[in-house]
């Protein structure tokens, strides 16, 4: 067997071709349209590339966007008062702070002031409490984009057994809860979970988001299975005596591609499925706050 390959990539193409007519038709109906306003502090390089990809993406589906760029040494009220100036702010309807913060400043309670509908990471704690009782809520953008193409290829997920390996707030977590929402009987395993290997080899459904580069191996997936792989893993190796770079997913995918049924590769997997989803998640923002009909992604 050799899996179906989930073109992320296409995936979110189509996603963002649908923001872009979402746009558009809310400009002609309000004459106004969403605004994304992100805010970074510091000059991490890594961030600061995220950052220039999601702004330069948001003004491509004709979205309005505005960087706030802090310095490393911001204090906590000032970054808490330029929260405060966009939560007010009625032009802006999604309002993302690039973690990770530097360490003086609690990012709990950064992600708690940011007002909770412009919340697109769907990190703040009422968006997390909304989401654990099936309620509506902002969804954050990775296990996002990892449903949405799991339900574009099971269509329905009821019954399946999903195990999602890793328990992070932004991944892990919000991603069991909603397979659990879609009436999967979810298994979430992590550090601490004995013999992975048998517990990945009932799952109809992996998810893998553990940070370690080609962590899942083939033998411990079930033939047939659906396999998301969230992990971008940053790796050298040797090609002709020279070291070269290399982007991995936390899934062997080599050996996954014999056993799945269908895999999503890194890179060009859940990776551009992220930005998409913020996108989405802005324009849901905006219908939400201007009390219009939101639209549905699937
Ligand atoms: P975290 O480091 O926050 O969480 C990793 C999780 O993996 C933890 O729950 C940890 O368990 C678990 N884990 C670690 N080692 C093992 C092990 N040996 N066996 C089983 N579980 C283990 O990572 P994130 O959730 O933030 O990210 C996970 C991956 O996804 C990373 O590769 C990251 O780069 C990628 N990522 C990709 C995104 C995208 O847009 N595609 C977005 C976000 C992340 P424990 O809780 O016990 O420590």
């Amino acid at each position: 067997m050799v899996a179906s390959i989930i073109s992320g990539k296409e995936f979110a193409s189509r996603l963002r071709k649908k923001v872009t007519t979402q746009v558009s038709k809310l400009k002609s109906s309000l004459g106004s349209v969403p605004g994304l306003d992100v805010i970074l502090v510091g000059n991490n390089p890594a961030s600061e590339i995220y950052v220039k990809n999601k702004a330069k993406q948001t003004i491509e589906v004709g979205m309005q966007s505005t960087k706030h760029m802090l310095s490393k040494n911001v204090s906590e009220d000032e970054l808490l008062k330029q929260i405060n100036t966009v939560n007010i702010d009625d032009s802006v309807h999604g309002i993302l702070v690039q973690l990770p913060l530097p360490d003086h400043i609690n990012t709990q309670k950064i992600i708690n002031s940011i007002e909770p509908t412009k919340d697109v990471d769907g990190f703040h704690i009422s968006n997390v409490g909304l989401l654990a009782t099936g309620q509506k809520a902002m969804i954050p953008c990775t296990p996002l984009g990892c449903l949405f193409m799991l339900k574009d290829y099971h269509q329905d997920l009821s019954g399946l057994n999903a195990v999602v390996v890793g328990r992070s707030n932004i991944v892990g977590k919000p991603m069991a809860q909603l397979l659990l929402n879609e009436n999967c009987t979810v298994t979430v395993a992590h550090s601490k979970t004995q013999d992975l290997p048998k517990v990945c080899r009932q799952a109809d459904i992996i998810v893998a988001a553990v940070g370690i580069p080609e962590f899942i191996r083939g033998d411990w997936i079930k033939p047939g299975a659906t396999v998301i792989d969230v992990g971008i893993n940053r790796i050298s190796y040797q090609d002709s005596g020279t070291t070269k770079p290399k982007l991995v997913g936390d899934v062997n995918y080599d050996e996954a591609i014999a056993v799945a049924g269908a895999i999503t590769p890194v890179p060009g997997g859940v990776g551009p499925m992220t930005i998409a989803c913020l996108l989405a998640n802005t324009t849901t923002a905006f219908c939400r706050i201007n009390n219009v009909e939101e639209p549905s992604w699937n």
